[in-house]
């Protein structure tokens, strides 16, 4: 049968069992799902299926199987890597009706969630009993946890608490065969056997969709304290949080943005940074309040030592709010000075950042493209906003050869080309840059093991795709285990 026809079939096989409202074929609805947060990369998706329950999901991915289509999970469609982007010959299963909290255990400190719950639901529900859900993308509003899975999200608070692999302890999940089974501890702290549910966490939809997670739930710190400061450059800001992470102080976030990140953010929100400022950085210190004061005043020296011309303290919630207003905003910000922007995300040990920095302003300089830095400064997670104008002839292409030459600099220091964001479909050639083919032939071979069809969002993370039995035979010499006839290739 034809694709189109399979994917008739499927609709109407789902229709009758999930009901119509669950499955959306009309060409007009189905564009509204055409990117993620990524528009570079648009394809309209042959059938869109909204399942509300596990038992909703595996009955749409056993319909994929029987069908031989390929399909692909989207939660909030916010991911800026296109890994959520749809096949034309597939389906794409969209978690926005499983948006319940099942269970909150305060004893044990853990949650069970649907996959579409929104970040920010876990805390907003928990905060009354001084708890929260840690990881904390920019996108924590609007992003879902399944999502958050996906692609191991992080955030601003993420230097000090972990990202999301530091705090799901269990996922159900559907596997690529349609079959339900559950990964890690759950509400026990370890388990035993191969670490699979790390194996899962950061896979980018490519081994199965969670329809389950348990997320650790942390206690909310007594006291909080967030400073803004603002320097005449970069090199003084990146001096400072040197001697902060130096002087043994772990803050809870130190974020940097640059001149033209400011003027992006003032321009969209009107955050009111200090006048003047080449670099501001955002520092917030949590704990007993003790601790804190103590933290507070070494922080403040040390930033004045480094050349801040100006400090703020928040005194309170609204001020914390304006404070990180700027930085929370900055991504959509930049719309606001240039009409096309790509939202880099690379790594760098965090030593290297003035170097670092430094090359990208001169590659800036050299092309011409402007490049407005943003990011989570405590972890060398460089978010560098690369800014042109698609209707100036050339300057796309040359926004991305920049874009590229920036992840060239994170892998020549040691770093890498996704802190957060993954690799979906836009970085997954540069990924043999940081691999060898022996790497990715190994890579390849854990993704068979859930998927050896290749139908679970297919296309994205690895560069060339490859059925999973031409891995091991990829021209080079057998295995010696395999020579010695200890092992087979499969
Ligand atoms: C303004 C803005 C700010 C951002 N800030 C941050 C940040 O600070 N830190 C950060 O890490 N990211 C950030 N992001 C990126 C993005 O929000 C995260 O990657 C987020 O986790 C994606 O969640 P989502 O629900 O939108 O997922 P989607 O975009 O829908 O999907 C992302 C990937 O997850 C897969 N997926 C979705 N649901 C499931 C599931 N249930 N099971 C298996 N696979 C699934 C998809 O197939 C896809 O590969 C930001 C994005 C924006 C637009």
């Amino acid at each position: 049968m034809e694709v189109p026809a399979r994917l008739a079939a499927v609709a109407e096989r789902l229709a009758a069992s999930l009901g119509p409202h669950a499955v959306l074929t009309d060409p007009a609805e189905l564009r509204t799902y055409e990117c993620d947060g990524l528009a570079r990369y648009a394809v309209s998706p042959g059938l869109v299926v909204l399942p509300e329950s596990t038992e909703q999901v595996a009955e749409t991915v056993r319909a994929c199987r029987d069908a031989g289509l390929p399909f692909v999970a989207r939660g909030s469609g916010t991911g800026l890597s296109g890994g959520a982007l749809p096949r034309s010959d597939g389906v794409l299963i969209v978690t926005s009706r499983m948006r319940r909290i099942l269970e909150v255990d305060l004893d044990a400190e853990c949650a069970i969630v649907e996959p579409g719950v929104i970040n920010l639901a876990i805390s907003r529900e928990v905060s009354p009993a001084h708890y929260h859900y840690a990881p904390d993308p920019s996108s924590q509003q609007i992003c879902s946890i399944g999502g958050n899975v996906a692609e191991n999200s992080g955030g601003a608070h993420c230097l000090k608490y972990g990202f999301t692999a530091h705090h799901v302890t269990g996922l159900e999940i559907v596997t690529p065969d349609g079959d339900v089974v559950w990964l890690g501890a759950g509400k026990c702290r370890q388990s035993t056997g191969y670490d699979l549910l790390g194996v899962f966490i950061g896979s980018e939809g490519t081994l199965g969709i969670a329809t389950k997670v348990v997320v650790r739930l942390v206690q909310t710190q007594q006291c909080v304290e967030t400073i803004l400061a603002a320097f005449p450059d970069m090199a003084s800001a990146g001096e400072a949080v040197s001697a902060i992470i130096a002087a043994g102080i772990t803050p809870a976030a130190i974020e940097m943005m640059d001149a033209l990140s400011i003027e992006a953010a003032e321009q969209a929100v009107d955050c009111r940074y200090p006048d003047g400022a080449g670099a501001v950085l955002i520092v917030e210190l949590d704990g007993p309040t003790d601790d804190v004061a103590a933290e507070l005043a070494a922080v403040t020296a040390r930033c004045e030592q480094s050349g801040a011309f100006e400090l703020r303290r928040a005194a309170d919630e609204y001020e914390r709010g304006e404070i990180w207003k700027g930085r929370k905003s900055a991504f959509a910000a930049v719309g606001r000075i240039s009409p096309d922007y790509i939202v880099q995300d690379g790594v760098i040990p965090r030593t290297a950042l003035p170097e670092v920095l430094a090359d990208i302003a001169a590659l800036s300089e050299r092309t011409g493209i402007r490049v407005a830095n943003v990011f989570h400064a405590g972890d060398g997670n460089l978010h560098p906003l690369v800014l042109y104008d698609e209707s100036v002839p050339g300057q796309g292409d040359a926004a991305e050869e920049v874009s590229g030459a920036i992840l060239d600099l994170c892998i020549g220091h040691g770093g890498s080309i996704t802190g957060e964001h993954g690799v979906g479909v836009d970085k997954a050639k540069h990924l043999p840059k940081m691999f060898t083919a022996d790497d990715l032939d190994t890579m390849q071979l854990v993704r068979c093991a859930f998927d050896p069809a290749q139908r679970c969002n297919p296309g994205k993370v690895f560069p060339t795709p490859r059925l999973c039995g031409e891995v091991p035979r990829r021209g080079t010499a057998p295995h010696p285990a395999q020579a010695a006839g200890l092992a087979e290739a499969f």
